[in-house]
């Protein structure tokens, strides 16, 4: 018997998981300047929470889920997507409270799962970086997040990325489309897809989203959103595209848009790749504002915008352009023993240096030196501390710059006593002298 993993999940290696870690650690970084703070829920909810918050007849609904009865004949789902377990916290957790600010910003950075086709850029368990704010119903709110969304993949260096906004208006402009858009599809409705058939009357707008190409030329003359948005509606998306303009952020408006999860309304955002390695799977960030939802999940009225970046997508934006990841977890010292009698003395080093702060990787199999220094060099370690017989008799160690080839002697009392987190800054400044 032998086993593989499932179909569509993942193993990360350390090579893999050094590209996530530092991913990780950059995203946290921005997602601190924007003031987002972290936020965990489960990875499996009641059913009925997605069913509800993500909608009946989206596909992650309807095809996707992976959804089971547990022992105690509870129907739950692995989440899908991390918008409606953010939401039911922020609910259950009473987070609207007068005690809290407002809005309210958090993000997650967690694994999804969708019972999909894989292919590349599509998996069963993905990862998605997403963030949700709650309680502003202003514009700038708005902004500011397809702000932060752009600002992610600027700070990998990555270019040629589209923003594309849209607006679905309030309930009575969705109303008003609606009936429009039931209008235009019907007298053409033979010449549907079959999906989109069933979709004509249940969800009309998720025709529009329909990636079969006869629909795809049916919809490209049906009627525009922005024509139907109210008033109020309309001045929102202005207000957003005015402050998009003055803050140099270019974008497209594409009114045939729209998203695959229901509960979205006016602003919607999609971040997509001209890189010519991605095929249709061009989407990398998806979001937008979702005002009912938080009364949907059985909170009190609240305004809500977020969105999801697709961090495999991610990952593959950073491949295509040969991305230097730098290692997080570099090795600082790497320590050659040099005759059996050094090994106990190469364990005390390790445990001294360890506790100093210093990442340390130390021979455990008494190889000849050379070979140790190739181990040394292959690591990436920026010094090397060798014990030698004679070192062990005179109480000292020698360190030496990979990088440079300097060398300096230093005490191991010293070393052993020394009680400071900056010791790569010591041993630098004595190279130097
Ligand atoms: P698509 O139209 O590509 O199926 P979607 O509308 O289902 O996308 P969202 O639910 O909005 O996608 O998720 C946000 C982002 O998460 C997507 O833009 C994409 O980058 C990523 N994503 C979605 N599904 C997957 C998946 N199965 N594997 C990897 N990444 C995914
Ligand atoms: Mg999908």
């Amino acid at each position: 018997m032998t086993y593989q993993k499932l179909k569509g999940t993942p193993d990360f290696l350390p090579e893999d998981t050094n590209k996530w870690q530092y991913i990780e650690q950059n995203a946290r970084k921005l997602l601190s300047r924007y003031q987002f703070k972290e936020i965990r829920t489960p990875i499996f909810e009641q059913f009925e929470l997605f069913a509800r918050g993500v909608g009946e007849t989206s596909d992650i609904v309807s095809k996707e889920m992976y959804d089971f009865y547990d022992k105690g004949e509870r129907h739950v789902a692995l989440r899908p997507e991390g918008t409606a377990g953010v939401v039911r916290a922020f609910v259950e957790n009473k987070l609207y409270g007068p005690e809290y600010p407002k809005p309210m910003k958090f993000y997650y950075i967690a694994p999804m799962f969708r019972y999909e086709r894989p292919q590349k850029g599509r998996m069963r368990q993905f990862h998605q970086l997403g963030v949700e704010v709650f309680g502003n119903p202003n514009p700038s709110t708005d902004v500011e997040t397809m702000v932060l969304a752009m600002d992610m993949f600027k700070s990998f260096g990555i270019k040629n990325l589209k923003l594309v906004i849209n607006s679905l208006g309030n309930t009575a402009s969705r109303t008003a489309y609606r009936q429009a858009l039931i209008d235009y599809l019907e007298p053409q409705m033979a010449s549907l897809s079959k999906d989109s058939k069933e979709r004509l009357y249940k969800n009309p707008l998720r025709v529009l989203d329909s990636k079969d190409k006869k629909d795809k030329e049916i919809v490209k003359d049906a009627p525009s959103i922005l024509d139907y948005l109210s008033e109020e509606s309309m001045k929102h998306f202005t207000s957003v595209k005015e402050s998009l303009e003055a803050l140099d952020i270019e974008y497209v408006v594409d009114s045939n848009m729209v998203r695959g999860l229901d509960y979205y309304n006016d602003t919607i955002f999609e971040v997509m790749t001209e890189d010519p390695n991605f095929g249709s799977n061009t989407t990398v960030c998806a979001g937008g504002r979702y005002d009912g939802l938080v009364k949907e999940v059985g909170g009190p009225e609240t305004a809500g915008f977020g969105f999801g970046i697709g961090l495999e997508r991610l990952v593959m934006l950073l491949d295509n352009m040969a991305f230097d990841y730098p290692e997080v977890d570099a090795l600082d010292a790497f320590i050659v023993t040099i005759g059996k009698s050094t090994d106990k003395e190469a364990t005390k080093l390790a445990y001294a240096l360890r506790k100093n702060g210093l990442n340390v990787e130390r021979e455990f199999l008494d190889r000849k030196p050379a070979k140790q220094f190739k181990t040394a060099d292959k690591l990436n370690a920026s010094y090397v501390f060798t014990l030698g017989e004679n070192e062990i008799v005179n109480g000292t160690v020698n360190v030496k710059a990979l990088a440079t080839g300097e060398q300096i002697t230093m005490d191991l009392n010293e070393l052993y006593t020394a009680q400071t987190n900056d010791l790569l800054t010591e041993i630098e400044a004595r190279l130097k002298k």
